[in-house]
């Protein structure tokens, strides 16, 4: 019987972004999926909603779970309900509304939009120039009010803050569990910031696809370990490469 691995992906820039490789990549794992060799979990700072509008575009394989929200919310097979007991480990010690009353000091902070926001997800758009400066700043203010939250920044330009728990290694973490894969067999992809909590959650594998942004490769290059995976390759080529690399995908 071969192993079972768990493969956790984020969309836009890793999964997304070179239409060819994509389709090869998805040759490769429903090959994987016919031995019942993979477990398939997307994880994005998208909504539902837009990750929705993504999969109109794009050939995405049907995964068996989604995360969305950068790791706040997790759904299964189709269903627009996410998972309990994964909220309900979100809210404890959340304010959301404790969080938006200290936001609102910082003029350079720009809300998203209400579509972008979510429960357990406040958002806001912040250029790289202003947040070398402010992101000190604010983090200090969040832990002066006693919130326990985290403030992740990616791609130059997202700014989300969540709750201790939620973030896109947590939430690998806790389907790792749910579907009984060891960190040895799962391994998650990722480009940008809030890809950062993949790779620094444990043993589990990592792939940075060759066009990660440079607040990753930053991180990799002062953290490399020997499970986590550099790639040559793009996008959805850079996954398929680090697959190989790990033998996960001969
Ligand atoms: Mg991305």
């Amino acid at each position: 019987m071969v192993a079972k691995f768990l493969l956790i992906t984020d969309l836009d820039n890793t999964l997304v972004g070179d239409r060819h490789a994509l389709e090869q990549l998805n040759q490769a794992l429903m090959k994987a999926r016919q031995s019942q060799a993979l477990l398939l979990v997307y994880s994005t700072g998208r909504s539902l909603a837009s990750y929705k509008r993504l999969r109109a575009k794009e050939p995405l394989l049907v995964p068996d779970a989604l995360v969305t929200s950068v790791g706040t919310e997790i759904y299964y097979g189709g269903s627009t309900t996410p998972d309990p007991d994964w909220s309900a480990k979100l809210d404890q010690g959340w304010q959301r509304d404790d969080v938006l009353s200290i936001t609102a000091h910082f003029n350079d902070l720009v809300l998203q939009p209400e579509a972008d926001q979510g429960p357990y997800k406040v958002s806001f758009y912040l250029s790289s120039t202003l947040a070398t400066d402010l992101l000190p700043r604010l983090e200090v203010a969040l832990h002066i009010r006693g919130l326990d939250v985290q403030v992740v920044y990616s791609g130059g330009k997202d700014l989300d803050i969540l709750p201790l728990q939620g973030n896109k290694g947590h939430a690998m973490q806790f389907l790792g569990h749910q579907f009984q894969v060891s960190p040895e067999q799962t391994v998650a992809c990722g480009d940008s910031g809030n890809d950062q909590s993949f790779f620094r959650a444990g043993q589990e594998r990592g792939i940075i696809v060759g066009n990660a942004r440079p607040e990753l490769l930053t991180w990799y290059q002062e953290s490399a370990a020997d499970h986590h995976y550099l790639a040559k390759a793009n996008c959805a080529g850079g996954i398929l490469e680090g697959l190989r690399h790990f033998g996960f995908l001969a």
